[in-house]
């Protein structure tokens, strides 16, 4: 039977997204919506009312849901940073509870990134692969011979907060200096404000981005720093799992070479050993390759 698929779901702070997907990888019919504000049991109506326009007469094999930390994998529990109302929220039985109780599998956003862009992204016809999501925080994920490296407790690959400033800042994990306090798009902008930097009405990282590109210095001096705790946490995993592919996408990757110059030049510097030296750093090719990656992960659950 060739005309199996899959449903991926994608759960994230500012929009929901489904999809039945074919098992080489074609999104046959999807759907997003704006995630909604309100109790769990409003936010899953909504999800449930995408899953069956999405779903139409279609009979998937297995879903995959890729959704925004933390979350419980073993449990099936999720409790989304930007989706208040939910909070150690059932995801699993819920979802498996409208499809037939077909195989249901959980996997952190970042993962599901990565799964995404190796299965028919950037990576494609890779077999191992570090992809990288740099927005207003930094996810990850290591694919791994076709499966997402999980870990213990399913969140392996964290670089974001890989700590690469033994003097560094406070992060928002507790922690300090991690990766994500040099290279998220509001870390980025903060840091080229105290320096000086004065940008018109709008803030964020794409008009730092857009002055970089201009030429100013202040913003320049950002992304190389960016660039540089990025490239040290690149290194840092490259040579800790032995890959070479690394696929980087997100809001602030559309920066393109005002980003990824800065991140080869460094990721250069970095990768000395011999078995990282070759070491290529490419931009993300998928639009929503969270979802696929999800859809794969599905895939991956009837192919054990
Ligand atoms: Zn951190």
């Amino acid at each position: 039977m060739n005309d199996k698929t899959v449903l991926g779901i994608d759960i994230g702070g500012t929009k929901l997204a489904a999809a039945i997907v074919s098992t080489d990888g074609e999104i046959l019919t999807q759907n997003r919506i704006p995630t909604p504000t309100g109790d769990a049991d409003e936010i899953f109506a909504a999800l449930r009312e995408l899953i069956d326009t999405v779903r139409g007469d279609a009979s998937p094999a297995a879903v995959g849901i890729g959704s925004a930390g933390p979350l419980d994998q073993q449990l099936g529990l999720v409790s989304p940073v930007n989706i208040a109302g939910w909070r150690n929220f059932p995801l699993v039985d819920r979802v498996r509870a409208l499809v037939d109780d077909v195989p249901v599998t959980l996997g952190v956003d970042g993962h599901c990134f990565a799964l995404g862009e190796f299965w028919t992204g950037a990576g494609r016809g890779e077999r191992n692969l570090l992809g990288i999501v740099v927005s207003t925080g930094v996810g990850a994920g290591i694919v791994n011979d076709g499966r997402p490296l999980l870990g213990q407790s399913g969140n392996a690959a964290h670089l974001g907060h890989m700590v690469v400033d033994l003097d560094g800042e406070p992060c928002a994990c507790g922690s300090f200096g991690c990766v994500e306090t040099y290279a998220s798009g509001p870390r980025m902008v903060a840091r080229a404000q105290r320096r000086g930097w004065r940008p018109g009405e709008s803030v964020d990282a794409a008009v730092l981005s857009a002055d970089a590109a201009a030429g100013n210095e202040l913003a320049l001096a950002a992304f190389d720093d960016g660039a540089q705790a990025l490239a040290a946490g690149i290194v840092a995993t490259a040579v800790t799992v032995d890959l070479t592919t690394v696929v980087i996408g997100g809001g602030v990757a559309k920066a393109g070479p005002i980003l990824f110059d800065p991140v080869q030049r460094w990721v250069k510097r970095f990768a000395q050993l011999p078995y990282v030296t070759d070491l290529s750093v490419r931009p993300a090719q998928l639009e929503n390759a969270g979802l696929l990656g999800a859809a794969r992960l599905a895939l991956n659950t009837l192919h054990p």
